[in-house]
Protein backbone atom coordinates (compact mmCIF):
# COMPACT_ATOMS: atom_id res chain seq x y z
CA UNK A 1 0.00 0.00 0.00
CA UNK A 2 1.60 3.35 -1.01
CA UNK A 3 1.37 6.60 0.48
CA UNK A 4 -0.12 6.08 3.89
CA UNK A 5 -0.83 8.93 6.33
CA UNK A 6 -3.34 8.00 8.08
CA UNK A 7 -3.47 5.26 10.85
CA UNK A 8 -5.66 2.27 12.23
CA UNK A 9 -7.91 2.00 15.55
CA UNK A 10 -8.86 -1.57 16.22
CA UNK A 11 -11.71 -2.18 18.64
CA UNK A 12 -12.54 -5.25 20.14
CA UNK A 13 -14.71 -6.70 22.88
CA UNK A 14 -17.71 -8.69 23.12
CA UNK A 15 -21.05 -7.03 22.39
CA UNK A 16 -21.88 -5.22 25.75
CA UNK A 17 -18.81 -4.44 26.21
CA UNK A 18 -19.96 -0.80 25.29
CA UNK A 19 -18.07 -0.25 22.48
CA UNK A 20 -20.65 1.75 20.31
CA UNK A 21 -21.61 4.04 22.65
CA UNK A 22 -17.86 4.56 23.82
CA UNK A 23 -17.17 5.49 20.17
CA UNK A 24 -20.17 7.96 20.18
CA UNK A 25 -18.96 9.59 23.07
CA UNK A 26 -15.80 10.58 21.39
CA UNK A 27 -16.12 10.35 17.87
CA UNK A 28 -16.62 14.57 17.80
CA UNK A 29 -13.19 14.75 19.59
CA UNK A 30 -10.72 12.75 17.75
CA UNK A 31 -10.64 14.35 14.30
CA UNK A 32 -11.00 12.89 10.95
CA UNK A 33 -12.22 9.53 11.46
CA UNK A 34 -13.02 6.47 8.58
CA UNK A 35 -15.81 4.35 10.90
CA UNK A 36 -15.33 0.87 8.70
CA UNK A 37 -18.41 -0.74 7.63
CA UNK A 38 -17.70 -4.59 7.72
CA UNK A 39 -19.23 -6.90 5.53
CA UNK A 40 -21.19 -10.09 6.86
CA UNK A 41 -23.63 -13.17 5.79
CA UNK A 42 -25.59 -13.14 9.01
CA UNK A 43 -29.20 -11.80 8.84
CA UNK A 44 -29.76 -8.19 9.64
CA UNK A 45 -31.02 -7.65 13.08
CA UNK A 46 -34.21 -5.10 14.15
CA UNK A 47 -32.86 -1.39 13.71
CA UNK A 48 -30.19 -2.56 11.25
CA UNK A 49 -29.95 -0.90 7.26
CA UNK A 50 -27.82 -1.97 5.23
CA UNK A 51 -24.41 0.08 4.50
CA UNK A 52 -24.83 1.50 7.62
CA UNK A 53 -23.98 -1.06 10.34
CA UNK A 54 -22.69 -3.43 8.18
CA UNK A 55 -23.13 -4.53 4.08
CA UNK A 56 -25.38 -7.63 4.51
CA UNK A 57 -24.70 -10.30 1.77
CA UNK A 58 -25.43 -13.58 0.74
CA UNK A 59 -22.66 -16.35 1.71
CA UNK A 60 -22.23 -17.13 -2.16
CA UNK A 61 -21.46 -13.05 -2.29
CA UNK A 62 -18.74 -13.16 0.10
CA UNK A 63 -17.15 -15.90 -1.19
CA UNK A 64 -16.80 -14.56 -4.24
CA UNK A 65 -15.34 -11.37 -2.87
CA UNK A 66 -12.88 -13.59 -0.68
CA UNK A 67 -12.05 -15.02 -4.08
CA UNK A 68 -11.33 -11.78 -5.78
CA UNK A 69 -9.20 -10.87 -2.58
CA UNK A 70 -11.19 -8.12 -1.95
CA UNK A 71 -10.40 -8.62 1.74
CA UNK A 72 -8.27 -6.87 4.17
CA UNK A 73 -9.14 -9.51 6.81
CA UNK A 74 -11.90 -12.16 7.13
CA UNK A 75 -13.36 -14.56 9.84
CA UNK A 76 -16.04 -16.81 10.96
CA UNK A 77 -18.07 -15.69 14.45
CA UNK A 78 -20.76 -17.18 15.56
CA UNK A 79 -21.16 -19.28 12.28
CA UNK A 80 -21.54 -16.41 9.62
CA UNK A 81 -19.01 -14.78 7.88
CA UNK A 82 -17.41 -10.99 8.86
CA UNK A 83 -14.75 -9.04 6.73
CA UNK A 84 -13.32 -5.89 5.96
CA UNK A 85 -13.37 -4.58 2.44
CA UNK A 86 -9.44 -3.67 1.60
CA UNK A 87 -10.49 -0.57 -0.87
CA UNK A 88 -12.25 1.87 1.14
CA UNK A 89 -9.72 1.49 4.25
CA UNK A 90 -7.05 1.94 1.36
CA UNK A 91 -8.92 5.30 0.82
CA UNK A 92 -9.11 6.52 4.10
CA UNK A 93 -5.67 6.23 4.81
CA UNK A 94 -4.71 7.70 1.86
CA UNK A 95 -6.91 11.05 2.90
CA UNK A 96 -4.94 10.61 6.38
CA UNK A 97 -8.05 9.71 8.52
CA UNK A 98 -7.94 7.46 11.39
CA UNK A 99 -9.70 4.28 10.65
CA UNK A 100 -11.74 2.78 13.24
CA UNK A 101 -12.61 -1.03 13.00
CA UNK A 102 -14.89 -2.82 15.33
CA UNK A 103 -13.39 -6.55 15.09
CA UNK A 104 -12.97 -9.90 16.72
CA UNK A 105 -9.58 -10.87 17.99
CA UNK A 106 -9.13 -13.00 14.99
CA UNK A 107 -9.72 -10.14 12.45
CA UNK A 108 -7.14 -8.19 15.20
CA UNK A 109 -4.47 -10.21 14.32
CA UNK A 110 -4.50 -10.22 10.57
CA UNK A 111 -4.87 -6.39 10.87
CA UNK A 112 -1.66 -6.98 12.78
CA UNK A 113 -0.07 -8.76 9.64
CA UNK A 114 -0.92 -6.07 7.52
CA UNK A 115 -0.87 -2.76 8.95
CA UNK A 116 0.87 -3.50 12.41
CA UNK A 117 3.28 -0.30 12.01
CA UNK A 118 0.31 2.23 12.07
CA UNK A 119 -2.13 -0.05 13.91
CA UNK A 120 -3.15 0.82 17.87
CA UNK A 121 -5.46 -2.14 19.33
CA UNK A 122 -7.99 -2.41 22.16
CA UNK A 123 -9.43 -5.05 23.92
CA UNK A 124 -12.79 -3.68 25.88
CA UNK A 125 -14.75 -5.60 28.11
CA UNK A 126 -17.33 -5.04 31.28
CA UNK A 127 -15.59 -5.82 34.21
CA UNK A 128 -16.77 -9.82 34.89
CA UNK A 129 -18.20 -12.41 32.76
CA UNK A 130 -21.62 -11.89 35.41
CA UNK A 131 -21.39 -8.25 34.38
CA UNK A 132 -21.51 -9.27 30.41
CA UNK A 133 -24.53 -11.44 31.45
CA UNK A 134 -26.55 -9.05 33.37
CA UNK A 135 -25.85 -6.53 30.48
CA UNK A 136 -26.44 -8.71 27.53
CA UNK A 137 -29.83 -10.07 29.68
CA UNK A 138 -30.72 -6.61 29.82
CA UNK A 139 -30.75 -5.90 26.43
CA UNK A 140 -33.12 -8.42 25.98
CA UNK A 141 -32.45 -8.31 22.15
CA UNK A 142 -31.22 -11.59 21.89
CA UNK A 143 -32.32 -15.06 22.79
CA UNK A 144 -30.99 -16.98 25.28
CA UNK A 145 -29.21 -19.17 23.00
CA UNK A 146 -27.79 -16.09 21.75
CA UNK A 147 -26.78 -14.32 24.83
CA UNK A 148 -24.73 -18.34 25.80
CA UNK A 149 -22.71 -18.27 22.80
CA UNK A 150 -21.62 -14.59 23.24
CA UNK A 151 -20.29 -15.11 26.58
CA UNK A 152 -18.55 -18.66 25.00
CA UNK A 153 -17.34 -16.40 22.70
CA UNK A 154 -16.11 -13.36 25.15
CA UNK A 155 -14.81 -16.22 27.29
CA UNK A 156 -12.44 -17.40 24.59
CA UNK A 157 -11.16 -13.80 23.28
CA UNK A 158 -10.49 -12.66 27.20
CA UNK A 159 -7.24 -15.53 26.52
CA UNK A 160 -6.09 -13.12 23.52
CA UNK A 161 -6.01 -10.16 25.37
CA UNK A 162 -2.50 -9.58 25.65
CA UNK A 163 -2.34 -9.76 21.84
CA UNK A 164 -3.71 -5.73 21.75
CA UNK A 165 -2.11 -2.95 23.27
CA UNK A 166 -4.59 -1.47 25.45
CA UNK A 167 -6.99 -3.23 27.84
CA UNK A 168 -10.20 -1.25 28.95
CA UNK A 169 -12.34 -1.88 31.65
CA UNK A 170 -15.38 -0.34 30.87
CA UNK A 171 -17.19 -0.28 34.47
CA UNK A 172 -17.33 3.77 34.11
CA UNK A 173 -19.07 4.82 30.77
CA UNK A 174 -17.80 8.54 31.26
CA UNK A 175 -13.93 7.38 32.42
CA UNK A 176 -13.66 4.68 30.16
CA UNK A 177 -14.36 7.18 26.92
CA UNK A 178 -11.70 9.59 28.43
CA UNK A 179 -9.44 6.54 28.15
CA UNK A 180 -10.11 5.72 24.44
CA UNK A 181 -9.69 9.58 23.32
CA UNK A 182 -6.26 9.90 24.23
CA UNK A 183 -5.82 6.64 22.94
CA UNK A 184 -7.88 7.70 19.38
CA UNK A 185 -6.03 10.77 19.52
CA UNK A 186 -2.62 9.44 20.12
CA UNK A 187 -3.23 5.79 17.94
CA UNK A 188 -3.17 8.91 14.69
CA UNK A 189 0.68 9.55 15.66
CA UNK A 190 1.46 6.35 14.18
CA UNK A 191 4.05 6.52 11.21
CA UNK A 192 3.83 3.88 8.57
CA UNK A 193 7.83 2.20 8.39
CA UNK A 194 7.66 3.96 4.85
CA UNK A 195 7.29 7.07 5.90
CA UNK A 196 9.57 6.77 8.68
CA UNK A 197 12.39 5.71 5.86
CA UNK A 198 11.56 8.66 4.00
CA UNK A 199 11.76 10.78 6.64
CA UNK A 200 15.43 9.06 7.61
CA UNK A 201 16.43 9.97 4.42
CA UNK A 202 15.35 13.29 4.34
CA UNK A 203 16.97 14.24 7.28
CA UNK A 204 20.40 12.95 6.35
CA UNK A 205 19.85 15.21 3.34
CA UNK A 206 19.39 18.09 4.52
P1 LIG B 1 -22.32 -8.67 15.68
O1 LIG B 1 -22.95 -9.78 14.88
O2 LIG B 1 -22.76 -8.72 17.13
O3 LIG B 1 -22.53 -7.33 15.04
O4 LIG B 1 -20.74 -8.91 15.68
C1 LIG B 1 -20.22 -10.13 16.13
C2 LIG B 1 -18.71 -10.05 16.21
O5 LIG B 1 -18.14 -9.92 14.92
C3 LIG B 1 -18.14 -8.89 17.03
O6 LIG B 1 -17.15 -9.44 17.90
C4 LIG B 1 -17.50 -7.99 16.01
O7 LIG B 1 -16.37 -7.32 16.56
C5 LIG B 1 -17.07 -9.00 14.95
N1 LIG B 1 -16.91 -8.38 13.63
C6 LIG B 1 -17.71 -7.46 13.05
N2 LIG B 1 -17.24 -7.12 11.83
C7 LIG B 1 -16.10 -7.84 11.64
C8 LIG B 1 -15.13 -7.91 10.58
O8 LIG B 1 -15.22 -7.25 9.55
N3 LIG B 1 -14.11 -8.78 10.76
C9 LIG B 1 -13.96 -9.53 11.88
N4 LIG B 1 -12.90 -10.32 11.97
N5 LIG B 1 -14.84 -9.48 12.91
C10 LIG B 1 -15.91 -8.65 12.80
Amino acid sequence: MSQINGAVLVLSGPSGAGKSSLINKIIDDIGECYFSISTTTRPMREGEEDGVHYHFVSEEEFKREIEEDQFLEYAVVHGNYYGTSMRPVKKALEEGKLVIFDIDVQGNSAVQNRLGDITTSVFITPPSLSELRRRLENRSTDSQEVINKRLEMAKREIQRVSEYDFLLINDDLDETADKLRLIAITARLKKSSDEINAFVVKWEES
